[in-house]
């Protein structure tokens, strides 16, 4: 490992914080925190492993990030471009650097993102290397630690990125279930996709002094809701208050914390407790590779943005439609039993076909009125909570889960992220991932984000027709990256979030035909080929022993990562 020296000519630093003029040579001896004002400045990946691990100890982990464009992402620039040029920029191979060390003579496996690549995003192989590193961790029976730094996930390889909170999440949950501790240790900034993944569902969760983390970024919410944001919100000292990091802690005492835990795992190990637990096989392929063919359907395929513009259309039939024609018998439960009964969340005990299950969906509604009350199906983290209780109640009880998607995305507020947006989803993605019990989930509408992919982490993703399923939204998109919202219809395209490209790629097993031109069209045929649809694919589930179900779940989602195996030593 070599550290990043100050390059020629960088003998002088202006602070971010202060704007003080520091000798570089001072402010590195420093850690890179002013000695005027206390700013700590983003440290890359290197750097930080400098500064947290026993020297000399660091050992790269063998694989490499593989050469991924998996939808042929067009912006104004080419994917592949952006990457050469952060690759030339950074000296990296991507937005993350994995492997084992000692940090105060305590061995881990590591995985430290770098914000200067491509802003940290999550991509397929950033994804594939953290799971290796979680692997490794396994392996050799040590904690992992986890330094996250990302804007979120990484648009230019659509719901493919969006998979990797899934694939990382469960590398996570074989460690819960191993009792091998888990630490993440937050930096500025971490938000999107690895806030509502893997920043927030391990054990530990440390916050540098000077982070700020969150689901939704400040802007966002400030252009959703039109309010100002309270002083100091998704700071450190926000989300210490706010109950969702165990600490802050300043970069000079990081390392020592992180020896002081370490230990602590170490002598509460118990060899001969650990259950025997599923292990993650290797993605076959370097290449997220499409897995199934795709169904034939008789419509000529339509738009990208034509069909985003079906999906939301406000005629569709919703969750309760769907529980009201499509599944007989529903009774719904109410509560998250923390406080909280979120609107834009149903679900509850129904039968289909006669067989008793457990149906969650988000809820959006026809009229305004029924938007507005309902959220416009976005989640609050009690929705959040709710679902996840009603997940484990049907696991306890031996029920499927067969759960509806259609939200735009998780509410962008700023309640929501005082009550833990970001470790609400997290914890339902983990928690879907160990589920014993069937799981089918059917995007019926919009499937936005991580606020769909909390619901989505199941044995069979279906899809209808009209439906769409993206790690963002067009306008969302195009406002970042072309950047003009007005391109919205030419990031849908570039997206890949219809059903026939989704079940080209393998993110989706199976797409649910709708009446001709579309469900709202004839709400009751839409109804039939969704119970059918459902009832073809779970049937084969309930006779499957539930440690192989979720041995095959976590494959399934695994397969979306791509990195190239290294020389692993020996036979691991
Ligand atoms: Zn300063």
């Amino acid at each position: 490992m070599t550290a990043t020296a100050p390059r020629e000519g960088e003998l002088w630093s202006r602070c971010g914080g202060c704007a003080s003029l520091l000798y570089r040579k001072r402010l590195r001896r420093n850690l890179d925190v002013c000695p005027e004002c206390g700013e700590h400045a983003r440290l890359a990946a290197p750097e930080r492993l400098r500064q947290l691990v026993d020297p000399e100890s660091f050992t790269p982990l063998p694989d490499r990030a593989a050469e991924v464009d998996p939808i042929d992402f067009v912006d104004v620039l080419s994917y592949p471009h952006r990457l050469s040029a952060a690759r030339a920029s950074t000296g990296l191979a991507e937005a993350v650097v994995c492997g084992t060390a000692t940090i105060g003579r305590h061995p881990c496996a590591l995985a430290v993102m770098d914000f200067r690549f491509l802003g940290g995003s999550l991509g397929a192989a950033v994804g594939e290397l953290i799971t290796r590193a979680a692997e490794r961790a396994l392996e050799d029976d040590v904690p992992l630690v986890l330094v996250t730094a990302s804007g979120g996930a990484r648009m230019q390889e659509g719901a493919l990125s969006l998979m990797q909170m899934a694939t990382v999440s469960q590398a996570i949950a074989a460690l819960r279930e191993a009792g091998l501790l888990t630490v993440s240790v937050l930096t500025d900034p971490t938000y999107g996709g690895v806030a509502a993944s893997f920043a927030t569902n391990t054990d530990l969760v440390l916050a540098e002094s000077g982070a700020r983390m969150g689901f939704a970024g400040p802007r966002v919410i400030r252009q959703v809701t039109g309010r100002e944001l309270p002083e100091g919100f998704q700071t450190a000292a926000f989300l210490l208050r706010h109950g969702q990091v165990d600490m802050v802690v300043p970069r000079h005492a990081l390392r020592g914390r992180l020896v002081a835990l370490l230990a602590a795992a170490r002598a509460g190990r118990r060899p001969a407790s650990r259950p025997a637990v599923p292990r993650q096989e290797p993605a076959p392929a370097a290449r997220p590779a499409a897995v199934a063919a795709p169904p034939v359907v008789d419509a000529a395929p339509a738009d990208a943005w034509e069909t985003v513009r079906l999906a939301r259309n406000p005629g569709r039939p919703t969750t309760l439609d769907y529980l009201d024609t499509a599944f007989e018998g529903f009774v719904e439960l109410h509560g998250d039993r923390l406080g909280g009964d979120c609107p834009a969340v149903v679900g509850g005990l129904a039968r289909l076909d006669g067989r008793h299950l457990m149906v969650i969906g988000h809820q959006k509604g026809h009229t305004t009125g029924e938007l507005v009350a309902r959220n416009f199906g976005m989640a609050s983290p009690a929705g959040h909570r709710k679902a996840l209780r009603l997940m484990r109640l049907a696991a306890r009880l031996g029920l499927p889960v067969v759960t509806l998607v259609d939200t735009p995305g998780a509410d962008p507020g700023v309640g929501a992220e005082e009550q833990g947006q970001a470790a609400a989803i997290a914890e339902n993605i983990l928690s879907l991932s160990m589920l014993p019990t069937p799981v089918v989930a059917v995007i019926t509408g919009e499937g936005g984000s991580g606020g769909a992919l909390a619901l989505a982490v199941a044995d069979r993703v279906l899809m209808l027709q009209h439906a769409v399923y993206s790690v963002i939204s067009p306008e969302g998109c195009a406002a970042i990256l072309w950047p003009d919202r007005g391109a919205a219809p030419q990031a849908a395209r570039a997206l890949r979030l219809t059903a026939p490209d989704l079940c080209r790629l393998g993110v989706v097993d199976d797409l649910v035909p709708e009446p001709v031109p579309a469900a709202h069209h004839d709400p009751e045929a839409a109804a039939r080929a969704l119970r059918e649809a459902v009832l073809a694919h779970l049937l084969p589930l309930l006779d499957v022993p539930p440690a192989t179900l979720v041995r095959r779940r976590r494959q399934r989602f695994r397969r979306f990562g791509a990195a190239r195996a290294g020389a692993r030593a020996g036979a691991r």
